[in-house]
């Protein structure tokens, strides 16, 4: 089953280890050929000891649970995914904002050097984009447009199966699309640009623009959560007032909707995947909240308006399923996909 652990004897080799990298922890997971999990933990990152000792780190986990595995069980090859921006054809980390240690970084280098195997690497958007391709919400689909609405949004493009990854490896980073040309538009939450969808479709977004307003003195719920100058609301804040139907906060997520349903409507365009996943920690609630539907909903309606009818009518937009586990699932399927003669020999 994908997503819950199985157990050593119902696993299908060969495997392979899902290694995502995040700005605090790093999830390590060991994936079988079907996507089912073997064993799954979590380590900090601690950032500050640098990414020589959090290789380390990863190795000795990576090598004491295969020291109780049978030998079919050795890992065949290792996936990592982590923040860009990066190089993937030599395998470097170039300056990833939430890692500054690990600036330049020969990742690849230094975890086939680790643990004597293969190791494909990718972004971290990707790997959560081609988990959700290989085992969630895109798994029925042959390509797939994702995008990982969080503090900022990123994303990953499946064109045919494969992932894109662009000359600069930096295919999918549909957060800094231009989504609002005016001089005025807001900043880009990693600074430089403005106008970008990430300003107004992230989570950083919702609680900066949200916090301009009530300051500005709009009536809503969140009013007595705003005390002090420097106080802000978050994106969560805003979805449980609007749980309890406060309108401004309703009105907010109707906004985020439709700048995200304008950059999305526009990736269609160019890529016409036929499927869009939404994935990362500001869903809203998600298919199960009727917040959550109101705001996939809002997207839905905004590319409707600018779309072609037969566009419409070919495309699903939808929540992801796999949450959190779809960066290190992703990472071990990409491994398994460049590293088995066919890539689906198992499946
Ligand atoms: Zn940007």
């Amino acid at each position: 089953m994908v997503g819950t652990l199985i157990t050593t004897t119902d696993a299908s080799p060969p495997l392979f280890w899902g290694i995502d990298i995040g700005g605090t922890q790093i999830k390590i997971g060991l994936v079988d050929s079907l996507g089912g999990t073997v064993f799954q933990t979590s380590i900090p990152t601690a950032e500050k000891e640098g990414p020589e000792a959090a290789l380390k780190r990863v190795t000795t986990v990576i090598h004491d649970c295969e020291n109780r595995l049978p030998d079919t069980h050795r890992a065949k090859a290792i996936g990592i995914g982590a923040p860009g921006p990066m190089n993937l054809v030599d395998g470097t980390l170039i300056e990833p904002p939430q890692l500054p240690s690990w600036e330049n970084f020969a990742i690849v280098d230094r975890m086939q050097a680790l643990t004597e195997r293969p190791v494909s690497f990718q972004n971290d958007a990707n790997a959560a984009a081609y988990g959700e391709f290989w085992l969630g919400s895109g798994k029925s689909d042959q390509s797939m447009l994702f995008l990982t609405l969080g503090t900022g949004v990123g994303g990953g493009i499946v064109t045919e199966g494969d992932l894109v990854n662009g000359t600069n490896s930096f295919a999918g980073e549909v957060g800094h699309m231009m989504v609002h040309p005016s001089p005025d538009a807001r900043l880009c939450i990693w600074g430089g640009g403005r106008g970008h969808l990430e300003a107004y479709g992230s989570a950083s977004a919702v609680s900066t623009i949200a916090t301009e307003r009530l300051r500005e003195g709009h009536e809503s719920y969140l009013q007595e959560c705003l005390s002090g100058s420097d106080c802000v609301v978050s994106a969560k804040q805003v979805y449980l007032a609007a749980v309890k139907d406060d309108p401004f906060s309703l009105g907010i997520i109707d906004e985020t909707a439709r700048w995200l349903g304008i950059g999305i409507t526009s990736l269609i365009h160019i890529l016409d995947p036929g499927s869009v996943v939404l994935g990362g920690a500001m869903d809203f609630g998600g298919e199960n909240c009727p917040v959550g539907r109101r705001f996939l909903a809002g997207i839905t309606e905004e590319f409707r308006q600018h779309t072609f009818e037969s566009v419409f009518a070919g495309t699903s937009i939808k929540f992801a399923t796999l949450g959190s586990k779809a960066g290190y699932l992703g990472a071990a399927g990409y491994a398994r996909k460049e590293h088995t003669a066919t890539g689906t020999e198992e499946s």
